[in-house]
C-alpha cells in the first residue's frame, strides 16, 4: 500500500485517463483498463514529444540536411536510451530496432539459421506463439514442460539439456507469461543454458515494461544473450520493438530482410553489408516510433522499474485475494506467488463462457479486459486441462467455441479503486447467476 499517492499521481501521465469513453452508445463516462497486457494508453508526455518532433523529422542516415541530421542523432541517442534501460552494453550489444516482439523473434530466428543450421532449439509450454512458431520448420523444436501449476518445470529443461547434449544451440524462453504473468527465472535459467554450450532469447514482452530487466555482461555465466521487446506494451505508440543481441551474432551473413539502408557498397557482382545494427534495418526506418519509445522509457525510468513493480504486485496481491473469497470462481494462478509474477491474473467463472464474462464487465461497468487463449493455445490448453481430441475437434470444425479464460493485467496507473469496481461487477454477476 505504500506507493499509492505516489502512483496516483502518475495517473495523470497517461493521455486520455477519466476522459469521457468516445462510444456514442457507451454507458459510461470513463473506462476502465485492465487489457494492458495487450497494449498499455500512450504517455502524454510521449505524444508532445511526438508534436514537438514532428516538424524535424527526416530519413535518418540519409542526408546532409540539418533535419536527416537531428533525426539520426535522436535515433542513435534512442539506441543507448534503450540499451541503458535494459542493462546492454553498445561496445558488446547491438540494438536493432524493429515492428515488435514477433519482428523481432522472426529475425532472430532466420538470422541464426546460418550459425545453427539443424540445431535443437528449447521453446516452452508457455509461449505466446510469436516465441513458438517462428522457430518451427527451421529448428528442431522441443518444449519445456509446465508443472502442475503452470510454472516452468526447470527439472524438465535440464532433462531436456541433458537429452539433447551439444545439440540444442538455443533456449527461447519468456520472461513473463502473457496468461498467467509468471515470471521466468532467467538468470538461473541463463546460467544452466550456457553450461551446456547453449544461448538464451528471452522474449521480454511483458516482462520489460514491469519489472527492472538486466542483460548482464558477456563474462557473467547469468547473462542473457538476445532480448526482445514491444514499445506498443510500454506506454508508446504501435509500431516500434527492439531486438537485441551481440554485435558478433548479426556481423555474420547477410540480413533477413536487404535492400537500401544495409549497404557499404554494391556492386552487380558484389555486395558489401554495413555493420549491425544498419545492415539489419532496412528501408526507411519508424523514427518518429523510436523517439517516442525512448521517451517513454525515460519516464519509465524516472519513475522507477522497481517502484512500478512493486506498485503492481500490490494490486496483484490485492486481486488475487479478493478473487479468491468468490464463490464458483476458478483461478488459474497460484494466489501465494505474487512475487515471482507480473500483474496479468486468469480467471474463468464456472460453467460460463469467457467472452460472456468479458462482455458483460465491459457493458455492466466499461471494464476492458480480455478474453480467449491470447495466441498461447498450447498453454492454456494445459492450464484448462482440456485433452487432445478437444482440440482437434475445434480444428476439424472452426465453428466450435475455443477454449479460453478472462484475463486482467494491469499498468502502473491503475488503481485500488477500479480493483473494486471490478469485484464488485464480477459479485454481481454471480448473484444473477444464481
Ligand atoms: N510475446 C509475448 C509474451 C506477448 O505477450 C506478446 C503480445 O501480446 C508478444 C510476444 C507479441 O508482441 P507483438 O504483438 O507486439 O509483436
Amino acid at each position: 500500500m505504500q506507493y499509492i499517492n505516489q502512483f496516483s499521481n502518475y495517473r495523470k501521465l497517461i493521455a486520455g485517463i477519466d476522459t469521457k469513453v468516445p462510444l456514442s452508445n457507451s454507458r459510461y463516462s470513463t473506462a476502465i483498463n485492465f487489457d494492458n497486457a495487450a497494449t498499455t494508453p500512450p504517455l502524454l508526455p510521449v505524444l508532445e514529444e511526438i508534436i514537438k518532433f514532428s516538424p524535424w523529422y527526416a530519413s535518418v542516415h540519409r542526408g546532409a540536411g540539418y533535419k536527416s541530421q537531428y533525426s539520426s542523432q535522436l535515433y542513435e541517442d534512442a539506441r543507448s536510451i534503450v540499451a541503458d534501460y535494459v542493462g546492454a552494453n553498445l561496445t558488446h550489444h547491438t540494438v536493432i530496432f524493429v515492428k515488435n516482439t514477433t519482428e523481432a523473434i522472426n529475425k532472430l530466428s532466420n538470422r541464426l539459421l546460418s550459425s545453427y543450421g539443424d540445431a535443437v532449439v528449447l521453446s516452452t509450454c508457455m509461449e505466446h506463439h510469436s516465441n513458438d512458431l517462428p522457430w518451427r520448420n527451421k529448428y528442431q523444436v522441443d518444449y519445456i514442460d509446465i508443472d502442475q501449476e503452470g510454472k516452468l518445470s526447470i527439472e524438465d529443461l535440464q532433462e531436456k539439456l541433458r537429452q539433447y547434449r551439444g545439440k540444442v544451440k538455443l533456449v527461447t524462453i519468456t520472461g513473463a507469461s502473457n496468461v498467467t504473468g509468471y515470471k521466468n527465472p532467467i538468470h538461473e535459467i541463463a546460467q544452466l543454458v550456457h553450461e551446456y554450450g547453449a544461448e538464451i532469447l528471452v522474449d521480454g514482452a511483458q516482462l520489460v515494461p514491469h519489472a527492472p530487466v538486466n542483460m548482464k555482461s558477456p563474462d557473467d555465466p547469468r547473462h542473457i544473450d538476445y532480448l526482445a521487446f514491444s514499445g506498443h506494451k510500454m506506454y508508446a505508440p504501435f509500431g516500434t520493438g527492439v531486438l537485441i543481441g551481440s554485435k558478433k551474432a548479426f556481423k555474420k551473413g547477410a540480413p533477413d530482410y536487404t535492400g537500401g539502408g544495409t549497404v557499404q557498397l554494391v556492386t552487380h557482382q558484389h555486395i558489401q553489408w554495413l555493420d549491425p545494427p544498419l545492415k539489419e534495418e532496412a528501408g526507411t526506418q519508424n523514427v518518429m516510433g523510436v523517439v517516442a519509445m525512448s521517451k517513454a522509457i525515460k519516464i519509465l525510468k524516472d519513475i522507477g522499474m522497481e517502484e512500478i513493480e512493486d506498485y503492481e504486485r500490490g494490486l496483484t496481491a490485492y486481486t488475487l485475494k479478493q478473487l479468491s473469497r468468490l464463490p464458483h470462481l476458478q483461478l488459474y494462478v497460484d494466489r501465494r506467488h505474487v512475487h515471482d509474477r507480473v500483474s496479468i491474473i486468469p480467471f474463468n467463472i464456472k460453467d460460463m463462457p469467457h467472452d460472456l464474462v468479458a462482455n458483460i464487465l465491459s457493458q455492466e461497468a466499461g471494464i476492458a479486459v480480455r478474453s480467449g487463449c491470447f495466441c498461447a493455445h498450447p498453454y492454456i490448453q494445459r492450464l484448462l486441462n482440456v485433452p487432445q481430441d478437444e482440440m482437434q475437434k475445434r480444428i476439424e470444425d472452426p465453428t466450435l467455441p475455443h477454449p479460453g479464460v478472462v484475463r486482467v493485467s494491469y499498468g502502473f496507473y491503475n488503481t485500488y479503486q477500479e480493483i473494486d469496481i471490478l469485484i464488485n461487477t464480477l459479485h454481481k454477476i454471480l448473484n444473477n447467476k444464481k
